[in-house]
């Protein structure tokens, strides 16, 4: 589903991504963990477009991110992302929030979008909150909202930036739940995360990225019980 080959990335003069190679499969779902600084945001950044790269190639369901702006525009409505902070509209409702794109966008009848954006309401399981406005909402629930937008949007990948590490400890689980419950539907899922228990109960595979580089990967068995790198050791006895 991506192809990532020989991409760098530099923002002005710092080489922020160096000689990137990752393929993801369709259906499966990666875990992304590395200090922070390493870069993790910024590929998962450049896999919707949301920043350019300068180097190599990155080929996201048989589209080329490349100066083709249609290219572009296919690539972002076939990607979702979610981020650490959920980034509602405050001023619009739960509902409005998950048509707003459909609609405008997509040019989904009112209708239908709102028929849609109920069914994912609810797979997130919190479909009596969707008149309430962001605000009214715990954290645990806007992240679930978000993820319900993103699906509003019918991507054929989603994208997950840190997803939990905004959340109180008592709604990370439920945020954690739905993104399993999407996992198993079949999703193809890159996730940045640190929760090394998702990772292990979720992710076919585990990628570590230190300065830029992607440093080692593999089935999270392998990777944490026989981590290669003494950089990965390092992280790893950091966090767990
Ligand atoms: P964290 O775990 O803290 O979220 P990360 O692995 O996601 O870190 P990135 O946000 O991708 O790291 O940043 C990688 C490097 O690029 C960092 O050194 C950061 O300071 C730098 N950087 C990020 N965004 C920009 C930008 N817009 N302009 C210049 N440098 C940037
Ligand atoms: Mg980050």
């Amino acid at each position: 589903a991506v192809q990532i080959s020989r991409m760098n990335k530099w923002y002005g003069a710092f080489h922020v991504l160096r000689d990137i190679d990752m393929t993801v499969y369709r259906g499966e779902r990666i875990v992304i963990c590395g200090p922070s600084g390493s870069g993790k945001s910024t590929l998962i950044r450049c896999i919707n477009a949301l920043e350019e790269h300068q180097a190599g190639q990155i080929i996201v369901d048989g589209t080329e991110l490349n100066e083709d702006l249609k290219n572009v525009d296919k690539v972002r409505s076939e990607v979702g992302m979610v981020f650490q902070h959920f980034n509602l509209f405050p001023h619009l409702t739960i509902l409005e929030n998950c048509t707003l794109a459909p609609i405008w966008v997509r040019r989904t009848p009112r209708r239908e979008a709102e028929e849609i954006a109920m069914h994912f309401l609810e797979k997130v399981k919190i479909p009596e909150q969707a008149n309430k406005y962001p605000g009214q909402l715990s954290g645990g629930q806007q992240q679930r909202v978000a993820i319900a937008r993103s699906l509003c949007m019918r991507p054929r990948i989603m994208l997950f930036d840190e997803p939990t590490s905004a959340l109180d400890p008592e709604m990370i689980k439920e945020v954690l739940d739905t993104m399993i419950s999407l996992a198993e539907d079949g999703m193809t899922m890159l996730v940045v995360t640190h929760e090394m228990g998702f990772a292990r109960q979720v992710a076919n595979r585990v990628i570590f990225m230190d300065q830029g580089q992607i440093v080692e990967q593999n089935e999270p068995e392998e990777f944490f019980l026989h981590p290669r790198s003494d950089r990965t050791k390092l992280f790893l006895s950091q966090i767990l």
